[in-house]
């Protein structure tokens, strides 16, 4: 395949809610391997953008590829894809364990079955998804909470979490809104680490963020929205230093 070919795109999507013209002909390009951040004021439509890549909305107008083809339509997260959202409220299963958490995105539906029955190649495939869990919670910083229940962690713990266990189904595309909400300096340094380990696993990780310092530090481009339209896209650097950028954020 290209290497140029976006991971994901939309092409000049627009979605209204009765009066309301939510996205206004937004486009954009991830790239696999890069973290892209997109960022803009409240009400802006950064949620209702991830909702129309992902096809939880339709959108009246425009279009989504993945890796160059058709998205499928109708479906939140579209597992064939590999495309898969972390939405902003956790949904964890509290009483199992930060790991058990994790393995639930690994497991195929038969590997219980399989367990029961120790098949070797099942438990080889058990003994792996364990140590992938293992390196994911590390990066996250959770490996030290592993064995406790997930009701334990803090909130934003369980926020990393949540992330690691949509890491670990293996996306090829990983969409995140809003993952540094409420979460402290050192966890948010944890979920750098883990958005730079899946960028040089060549995931496209799509960044939707309140925060602009973090999305500035973490991301290789960065897409800026108002009112349903692009304003601004390109490098961190050279977004920042945008007029319009600058206006939508201070000039309010
Ligand atoms: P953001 O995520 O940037 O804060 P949203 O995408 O949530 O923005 O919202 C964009 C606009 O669309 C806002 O004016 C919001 O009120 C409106 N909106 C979003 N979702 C809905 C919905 N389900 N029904 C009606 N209006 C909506
Ligand atoms: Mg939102």
């Amino acid at each position: 395949p290209d290497r140029d070919v976006p991971a994901l795109e939309g092409r000049g999507l627009v979605k209204h809610f009765g009066g309301v013209r939510a996205l206004d002909g937004v486009d954009i390009a991830v790239q696999a391997g890069t973290v892209h951040g997109v960022i803009g004021p409240n009400g802006s439509g950064k949620s209702t953008l991830v909702s129309c890549l992902t096809r939880f909305y339709r959108a009246d107008e425009g279009e989504v590829l993945i890796f160059g083809e058709p998205a499928p339509a109708a479906s939140w997260a579209v597992p064939g894809a590999g495309v898969t959202r972390v939405f902003q409220v956790p949904h964890l299963f509290e009483r199992q364990s930060v790991l058990d958490n994790v393995l639930t995105g690994i497991r195929t539906p038969y590997s219980w079955v399989s367990a029961v029955l120790r098949l070797p190649s099942c438990l080889r495939a058990e003994r792996e998804a364990r140590a992938f869990a293992t390196e994911l919670l590390a990066f996250a910083g959770l490996a030290a909470r592993a064995s406790f229940p997930a009701d334990s962690l803090s909130h934003g713990q369980k926020r990393l979490l949540e992330v690691v266990r949509a890491v670990a189904t293996r996306p090829r595309v990983l969409i995140l809104d809003e993952p540094a909400t409420g979460l402290v300096p050192g966890e948010i340094d944890a979920l750098a680490r883990l958005c730079a380990a899946l960028r040089e696993r060549g995931l496209a990780v799509v960044l939707i963020e309140h925060n602009v310092e973090f999305v500035m530090k973490v991301c290789d481009e960065v897409t800026v929205i108002e009112t349903g339209r692009v304003i601004a896209r390109g490098a961190p650097a050279q977004v920042r230093a945008d007029p319009a950028v600058l206006a939508a954020y201070l000039g309010r």
